[in-house]
């Protein structure tokens, strides 16, 4: 069967991790992206995740702990903050982003299109060549459908010389399907 967005999402990122990656969980949340990424990357390599609530930091911490993974760094603070969180050398070979609200949280609190983007560029500034940012995008919630197409807007101009960028999405599904974009550093 095809896989769903997430599923595909973690496909896209499995084939530029490995033991000694540097990964970035731009949206925690509960913690399963960056519990995934952090098994790729192995102990030998760092996941860096942001999140801005505090529920959603310690929830990670605990599937961290859990799992006694001790290769992730966890910001409670905004991902449009990761240029002052990290160094500027930093080399970046994969990176996710959940776009929408936590799930069984405050639907008030979601990601926005200007804070997202910001981000997304400071990643992608520091991509390696063929690593990859990916986004899974929810958007039936209010305010969702505006950063949906902001964030897709944004990424259709990304220069086709530096990167490539895809998306995937059922298109005959009811609702809001999600879609699963990636930008690939060429
Ligand atoms: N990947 C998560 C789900 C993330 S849901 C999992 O597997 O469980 C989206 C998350 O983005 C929410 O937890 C929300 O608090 C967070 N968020 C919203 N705005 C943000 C921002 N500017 N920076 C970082 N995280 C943000």
């Amino acid at each position: 069967m095809l896989k769903t967005a997430m599923r595909y999402s973690h496909d896209l990122l499995t084939d530029v991790l490995s033991k000694g990656s540097i990964a970035i969980d731009a949206t925690a949340g509960n913690g399963h992206d960056t519990l995934f990424l952090s098994q790729k990357v192995k102990e030998e390599g760092h996941v860096f995740a942001f999140d801005i609530q505090k529920q959603a930091i310690e929830n990670t911490q605990h599937r961290l702990s859990e799992a006694n993974a001790h290769n992730v760094t966890l910001f409670c603070q905004g991902h449009e903050t990761i240029g002052d969180a990290l160094p500027n050398d930093l080399v970046i070979h994969g990176a996710i982003f959940n776009l929408g609200y936590l799930p069984s949280s405050d639907k008030k609190i979601i990601t926005h299109a200007n804070t997202t983007i910001t981000a997304i560029k400071w990643i992608c500034d520091h991509l390696e060549h063929h690593g990859r940012c990916v986004l899974v995008l929810y958007y039936g919630h209010e305010g969702g459908n505006e950063e949906k197409e902001e964030v897709l807007t944004f990424c259709k101009t990304l220069d086709q010389d530096k990167y490539q960028v895809m998306t995937y999405q059922f298109i005959n599904q009811r609702n809001a399907p999600p879609i699963c974009l990636c930008i690939e550093k060429k």
